[in-house]
């Protein structure tokens, strides 16, 4: 099960660069890629810690609120999102990732932005705690310390010798972190940001000791969750050349970023790159209804 695999990105690239994809996304139907790896422990130590009842965060489109809500039934626990936007609670039919999250039973309990803002504040979670009993509670995103140990494991000890790059998309930066924390002193380790703003490197820096690494921010086409008609063209072009779907949100903004780099020369001539397939296809039918009601090109995986 927790296999994956490396694929060969069937492109020609200039200066003999080498492209891999590390399949993450195919360790599971719908708990994909690194929201597996970083639920991994936690449910051990839930488990552990004999708590029945998962509780976290999120926003209307998250992966991790999926990943929670199914990754959590499949492992006999109570699971309750907390969902970012009061407005949300009518529109659930209208939503791909709370109407998954609610047929997996979770229970989703709606918050306005400002209550959200501070969900980690003492007061808050004692609220929560009266209305839902004990929980274990999974931050934002996921990332905690043993979402780190789950992302060490995504290297192999292949990986560690073949490849000069390994690259990651990210949002809260724990994928990456554990990444870096497991490569080889050789390796540049790339971070694909798929928000605006600088301060992941410091989240990082709380993770790691190693310094093979940076981020890249030119990549996040107007912010998290946001897309452009480039890169929903990119999408369908890059599924016609390789058969390899991309997520809109995070996966195919570091391809895109990846190509880009490949063609700036970049890399050095002949190096190996191992670019993270995170997963996150799940999400591309949400981007899907949101797009069609603007009348914007859609991603198009079918034959
Ligand atoms: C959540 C997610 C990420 C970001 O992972 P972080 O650990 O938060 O940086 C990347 N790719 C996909 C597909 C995701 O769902």
């Amino acid at each position: 099960m927790e296999k994956s695999l490396n694929q060969k990105v069937k492109i020609q690239f200039p200066n003999q660069i080498e492209l891999y994809i590390k399949r993450e996304d195919l360790l599971h139907p719908v708990i994909s890629g690194n929201k597996y790896r970083k639920l991994k422990y936690n449910l051990q130590e839930a488990k552990r810690s004999g708590c029945h009842t998962l509780l976290t965060f999120g926003g209307a489109f998250s992966n991790h609120i999926v990943a929670v809500a199914a990754a959590g039934r499949a492992n006999g626990f109570r699971t309750i999102g907390v969902i970012r936007g009061e407005e949300l609670v009518s529109q659930i039919e209208d939503n791909a990732s709370l109407r998954f999250a609610r047929k997996h039973q979770m229970l989703l309990h709606f918050v306005d932005r400002t209550t959200f803002r501070n969900k980690a504040d003492e007061t808050f979670l004692k609220k929560l705690n009266e209305l839902f009993g004990d929980f274990y509670l999974i931050p934002e995103g996921g990332t905690n310390d043993f979402a780190i140990k789950g992302c060490e494991e995504i290297l192999t000890e292949e990986d560690k010798m073949a490849f000069d790059y390994v690259c990651c998309a990210m949002g809260t930066g724990g994928t990456i972190s554990g990444i870096i924390n497991s490569s080889n002193e050789n390796q540049e380790n790339i971070g694909f940001s798929s928000l605006k703003g600088d301060f992941l490197s410091d989240v990082i820096r709380n993770f790691v000791k190693k310094e093979n690494w940076n981020i890249n921010s030119d990549y996040h086409f107007g912010g998290y969750g946001k897309v452009t008609e480039e890169l929903i063209c990119f999408m369908n072009q890059f599924y016609m050349q390789t058969k390899i779907p991309l997520d809109p949100v995070y996966t195919a903004k570091m391809m895109f970023g990846i190509c880009d780099l490949i063609l700036k020369g970049y890399f050095k001539p002949g190096s190996k790159i191992l670019a993270i397939h995170t997963g996150g296809l799940q999400g591309i039918q949400g981007m899907n209804e949101f797009l069609r009601k603007k009348n914007k090109e859609i991603i198009q995986y079918n034959e």
